[in-house]
């Protein structure tokens, strides 16, 4: 069940800082707070979904038209074109990167890896 108190609904609310990069209606991306790579964006919907599946599945067509919106304004923002990562991670189990906050975000990464990176590969090859 979606979490209301989740850091990203708080920050879709105005109750916490935001360093935000792009904002529509359904949607906004912000910078990740513990950047992995040089750029590191984070682009979420404003509405209550858990993971992707969730948003996939349950989320209206404006709502996932906006967010793609978001994707691509955020990507032009940052001067990404055509070397980048996307990732989202669903469960607080997922074999990969585990999903640590609990509201639909995609992992938007580009450049050159920062020490969070390193430390996280090597967590995760323990
Ligand atoms: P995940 O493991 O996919 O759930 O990733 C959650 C991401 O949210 C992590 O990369 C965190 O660094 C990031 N994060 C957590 N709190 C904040 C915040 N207040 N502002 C920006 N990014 C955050």
């Amino acid at each position: 069940m979606y979490d209301n108190n989740n850091v990203f609904a708080k920050m879709i609310r105005g109750e916490i800082p935001t360093n935000k990069i792009y904002e529509n209606e359904h949607a906004m991306s912000f910078y990740d707070i513990n950047p992995m790579f040089e750029t590191h964006a984070l682009v979420i919907p404003k509405g209550p979904y858990q993971n992707i599946l969730d948003f996939a599945k349950n989320a209206p067509a404006n709502e996932q038209a906006e967010f793609w919106d978001c994707f691509a304004q955020t990507a032009d923002k940052l001067g990404i074109k055509c070397e980048f990562n996307c990732l989202a991670n669903a469960g607080a189990d997922a074999p990969f990167v585990k999903q640590s906050v609990f509201h639909f975000h995609l992992h938007l990464v580009a450049g050159t890896k920062t020490s969070a990176f390193k430390n996280l590969i090597a967590e995760i090859e323990q």
